[in-house]
């Protein structure tokens, strides 16, 4: 059996986050991270706000030296036929980021490492449970049979958030948000790294170019909007639907002289199109615990409260929240009690602030008002409206 002061399930950017700062405090602590190896995640453009929490976790120099694209700004096509480009010149931050996600994530594990976090890969934490044996805390069983005890629990299991369902707190989700989306070699010229976003009647793309010359092309709609799996899982359809925007279709136009409709998939560069190049999906939904925190636990990241991906926002908030709540836990241990209510109150308020942001980006598009899709946008849009289109970093 293992043990530890703080246990960390899940070694995501939030994870991370929370293990780098309460290690270098001094916590004694370790991260459970399910997967075996860094592997590519949806979500890939890292706001300008992101650089000063990185600069504060001591990873800056390490995350500058890795070969994340910087991008300049968005372009979008929202509310309207005219593209419109929002650039980062004026942000006191500087540019976004289109992230090598793996390489990112693999970073900031290693940089836990470093700080003294222990660090356990490929090791999911399975049943969770409070220890009644007098001595307090958590003990948490992982698949492969390791026993681990702590006295706090930080859930960092992003969208899963295991350890507060486990304990039978609620997670609402306001909409039925997903993203299908698929990956894609792109061509040496292509060397656009602004995030383009277009809203069509069923719902809303974006893509973005990776390092590694790749394009992420994400479809956002509402689980039930969806074909039959059948046919949504095929590149036929992801493609077909990608060929009805304007701003993919000029981008892939620029790709090769064969259509992707009439290829089933990009024929990029010369590169014929591979079975991974199949769609998959994701859930995207704003989704929020009934409370961010309890007896010896809290929740980080997606785990506490996950944004919809049109706020560009998810990774920032990652990482604000994990470095953030163990800085709370710090408090509480030196005697604050107010620390980790504190912590619920930021959250609640980040929270309130992205919920204004949502209602006014959707309210911006109305070209739509009879299609299922935005008619539900615009019902939930209850804020005072402001001319808005998707968020800076998005
Ligand atoms: C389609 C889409 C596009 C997005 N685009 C962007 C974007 O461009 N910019 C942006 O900022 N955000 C974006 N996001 C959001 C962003 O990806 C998330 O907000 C971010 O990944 C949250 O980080 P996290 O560490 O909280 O969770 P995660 O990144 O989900 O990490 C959780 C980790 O916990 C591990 N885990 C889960 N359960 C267990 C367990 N039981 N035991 C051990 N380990 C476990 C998982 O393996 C995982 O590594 C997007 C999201 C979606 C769905």
């Amino acid at each position: 059996m293992e043990t530890t002061d703080v246990l960390v399930i899940g070694g995501g950017p939030a994870g991370a986050a929370a293990a780098i700062t309460l290690a270098r405090g001094g916590v004694r602590c370790a991260v459970l991270e399910g997967s075996p190896a860094p592997a590519w995640k949806i979500g890939e453009t890292l706001a300008p706000e992101a650089r000063q929490i990185l600069a504060a976790l001591g990873v800056w120099d390490k995350f500058q030296a890795d070969g994340h694209l910087p991008s300049p700004g968005n372009v979008s096509l929202w509310g309207g036929d005219e593209p419109v480009e929002k650039n980062f010149i004026f942000n006191p931050h500087g540019n976004a980021w289109q992230l090598d996600r793996a390489k990112f994530e693999a970073m900031l594990l290693a940089a836990a490492g470093s700080a003294g976090a222990r660090v356990e890969r490929g090791v999911a934490a399975q049943a969770i449970r409070r220890v009644a044996d007098g001595v307090g805390g958590w003990e948490v069983a992982a698949a492969d049979g390791k026993i681990f005890r702590a006295a706090w629990l930080v859930d960092a299991s992003g969208r899963a958030s295991a350890v507060a369902r486990q304990h039978g707190v609620a997670r609402a989700a306001l909409d039925k948000l997903v993203a299908v989306h698929a990956v894609v070699p792109a061509p040496e010229s292509d060397t656009d790294a602004r995030t383009l976003i277009e809203a069509r009647p069923g719902g809303w793309w974006y893509f973005a170019r990776v390092p590694g010359a790749r394009r992420v092309f994400a479809f956002l709609t509402d689980a039930d909007l969806l074909p039959d799996e059948r046919q949504w899982r095929t590149a036929e359809w992801f493609w077909r639907q990608a060929e009805e925007t304007n701003l993919i279709r000029t981008v892939l136009s620029g790709w090769s002289a064969t259509s992707p409709a009439r290829s089933s998939g990009p024929e990029r560069a010369g590169t014929s199109r591979s079975t991974s190049d199949a769609p998959k999906l994701t859930s995207a939904q704003s989704a929020r615990l009934a409370t961010v925190y309890g007896d010896g636990w809290l929740a980080v990241g997606d785990a506490a409260q996950s944004f919809d991906p049109l706020s560009g926002e998810g990774l920032f908030h990652a990482l604000f929240s994990g470095e953030r709540a163990a800085q709370a836990l710090f408090e509480n241990f030196s005697g604050r009690v107010d620390a980790l209510a504190d912590y619920a109150g930021l959250s609640a308020s980040l929270w309130e602030r992205f919920l204004r942001q949502r209602a006014a980006a959707y309210s911006a598009e109305t070209r739509w008002p009879d299609t299922p899709f935005w008619q539900r946008r615009l019902a939930t849009a209850t804020s005072p409206v402001q001319a808005a289109g998707p968020n800076a970093s998005r």
